[in-house]
């Protein structure tokens, strides 16, 4: 499947792609290519994360890119890292373990202009992928870059935000939903 990464469009609920679920892809030059534009519109977006399906392509593929917190300690020996040293590309991700009890924290999502809300996620989690150089790799993330990576993750299996918030949240972002499906 030849994609001309130039044309791709960060897509916006309720667009069908962001319900699909996508399948899983060699790291072909393709798909290198895709990635690397993905970063260029994530950054241009001001986004920390952005999924394939986000940008109309069903395939298991997502960037990242969290910056550390300036105001934050930077985690200790054995604690997970919570931010990435520059874009990260991570394809056909899999979810190994995660850690602790499930918390509540305000995210927000390209797709979904204007709705942020509290979602519940575990606050650390394991990550297996492939990388940029077509080798597997393996990650422990806290922090924001827990939720970051759990949340692009959702978005390959067609899962927004809006399915995971809470009861609360879901009703104060409703007329922001509405007026997206409008
Ligand atoms: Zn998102």
């Amino acid at each position: 499947m030849t994609v001309d990464p130039k044309k791709l469009r960060i897509q916006i609920h309720p667009a069908a792609i962001l319900r699909e679920k996508a399948e899983p892809v060699d790291p072909t030059e393709d798909v290198l290519a895709v990635a690397d534009r993905m970063v260029k519109m994530m950054r241009g977006a001001d986004g920390i994360g952005l999924a394939a399906t986000q940008v109309g392509l069903r395939w298991r593929l997502f960037v990242c890119d969290v910056p550390a917190d300036p105001d934050e300690p930077s985690p200790g020996p054995g604690e997970p890292r919570v931010s990435t040293e520059g874009p990260e590309v991570y394809i056909n991700p899999e979810v190994v373990s995660t850690e602790g009890e499930p918390d509540l924290y305000e995210e927000g999502c390209l797709s979904l202009p204007g709705v942020r809300g509290d979602v519940i996620r575990p606050p650390a989690v394991t990550m297996r992928a492939i990388g940029l150089d077509g080798q597997p790799f393996e990650t422990r993330a806290g922090g924001l870059l827990a939720r970051c990576l759990q949340h692009e993750l959702d978005h390959l299996d067609g899962i927004l935000i809006l399915d995971r918030m809470t009861q609360a949240a879901r009703t104060k972002v409703r007329s922001a939903v509405r007026s997206l499906e409008r």
